[in-house]
């Protein structure tokens, strides 16, 4: 299967339940805050320049983006969530609709949780952890941009986000680390999506 060298079509930007495409195959989905490194991410995976449009205003797309691999599969680019003070205003802010998304569709195999390696995982992302436990979606930890770090710090990096996912149940007890940039931490991840589909 050549999941990963074949065409990428962009199918539609949706903005509710009614504009969902059919649940007609596998899907996974890519969440994180803005400017986590998602798009590039995203473009790295699937060997695209200008799949998913790299967003350089913060908390500017509410649209979920839909795109297919073949016939095979849907990658969808949830909206990019902020860092507010509160986590909680950011979390609630979060889309009713990405929510409703998550809840309700039945063919989503994974959401992808990708969290910035310089930041760690943020009150903002452990509440967006807690959202995903409560809708019963199956995640999974990504770091990006492991190529700004040294190894000593990835291991802190790494050790938090261990720590951080024993309290959420829903979590994928398997954390990656990746580079777009470098292509670290890649090849792991495609085995990862295509053991899904
Ligand atoms: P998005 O808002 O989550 O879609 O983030 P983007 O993909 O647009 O990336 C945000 C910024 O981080 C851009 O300036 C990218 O060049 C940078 N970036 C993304 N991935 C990497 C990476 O793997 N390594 C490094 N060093 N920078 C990255």
């Amino acid at each position: 299967r050549k999941l990963f060298a074949s065409e990428v079509n962009f199918v539609k930007g949706v903005v509710n339940m009614k504009g969902l495409p059919p649940a007609d195959r596998p899907e996974i989905a890519f969440a994180g805050r803005s400017n986590v490194g998602k798009s590039s991410l995203i473009n790295a995976l699937f060997n695209r320049k200008q799949l998913a449009r790299a967003s350089g205003q913060p908390g500017r797309t509410q649209e979920i983006n839909f795109f297919s691999i073949l016939e095979d599969l849907f990658v969808v680019d949830l909206p990019g969530y902020g860092y507010a003070v509160a986590p909680k205003a950011v979390v609630d802010k979060w889309t009713a609709f990405t929510q409703t998304y998550l809840r309700g569709r039945t063919n989503l195999q994974r959401v992808f949780l990708l969290i910035d390696s310089r930041r760690g995982v943020t009150d903002v992302d452990k509440g967006i952890m807690k959202t995903l436990d409560r809708a019963a979606m199956n995640y999974q930890i990504v770091l990006t941009k492991a190529d700004k770090l040294k190894k000593s710090e990835l291991d802190d990096v790494m050790e938090g986000a261990v720590q951080a996912i024993k309290k959420h149940p829903a979590a994928h007890p398997r954390i990656m680390m990746t580079s777009s940039e470098k292509g670290m931490g890649l090849p792991e991840l495609k085995a990862e999506i295509v053991a899904l589909i």
